[in-house]
Parts: structure tokens; sequence; C-alpha cells
């Protein structure tokens, strides 16, 4: 059986499909680190659009307001993608693994805390048991995100 072609989460029009490092679960994502061709292509296109019927009216200014859309576009894109990346399962978040495992365990143990409030909270000092092939799956989205920071 492919679990990878398995879902509970229906995402929309996933763009990358991988599985959990930490649960194991398989898991879709709509939206990418980084833009598309075909994103920066319908920007240029608006931005193109825009320039061409508002020159006549604000002039020089036009351009900023096409490199204003643009930085829009970008930042909305990356809000959508870190409230995308945690694990809707465990809640476990790739980024944070790569840039502090400590923050990245306390954001999973806060996750089950939120589920299971009668639970009383683990202390342990174990090491997150993560899966690096899982890990490694999930490539595209986590080692942009490690070259960038
Ligand atoms: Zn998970």
């Amino acid at each position: 059986m492919d679990f990878a072609q398995k879902r509970f989460f229906k995402v929309k029009n996933p763009s990358q499909h991988f599985l959990c490092a930490l649960c194991s679960t398989p898991r879709q994502m709509k939206y990418k680190r980084n833009l598309s061709i075909t994103n920066y292509l319908q920007l240029t296109l608006l931005g193109g659009s825009l320039t061409y019927f508002l020159y006549p009216l604000f002039g020089a200014k036009t351009l900023f307001l096409t490199f204003i859309l643009w930085m829009v576009v970008e930042v909305a894109n990356k809000i959508l993608y870190r409230n995308e990346l945690p694990c809707p399962y465990c809640g476990f978040d790739a980024t944070w693994y790569r840039r502090d495992v400590k923050v990245a365990k306390k954001k999973v143990q806060d996750f089950w805390n939120e589920r299971n409030p009668q639970a009383p909270a683990e202390e342990n000092s174990e090491p997150m048991q993560v899966n690096n092939s899982n890990l490694n799956a999930g490539k595209p989205a986590i080692n942009d995100e490690l070259s960038a920071s």
C-alpha cells in the first residue's frame, strides 16, 4: 500500500506530498516556500497591465505600485506557507526543528496539551525521535528554509 497516497486531512490542489518526519502520516501542502514560475508570470502580467492602465494617471508611481504588489504577494505566500507547515496530526514543525530543536519539541508538547488537557504535562528530557528519511522526503520545503536562515 502506498501510504503517500493516503490522506486524512484533505488539501486542495496540493503542490507537494511527503510524510511527517515525526509521526509518519502522509502530508500534503498547497503552498511552497517560494512562488512558482507561474506565480511570477501572473505577477508580471498583472503588474504590466496595472502599469499600462494606471501610468497615465499616476506616472512613475505606478512602477512602485507593481513592486508593492509583488511584496504583498510574497509576504502573503510566506504567511500561508508558515501556517500550513506544522503537521495537523502531531504539531511537528520542520522549520523549527531545523532552527531550534527545543522550540520544535515545545511546540509539539503544546499541541498535545491543547488537545488533551487532562494528561499530566510530560517533563522528560529525551530528544525528539525524528525519522530522518521522512525529514528528507519534505526536502524542497525544509532545505530552502535552512539555506535561507
Ligand atoms: Zn506529524
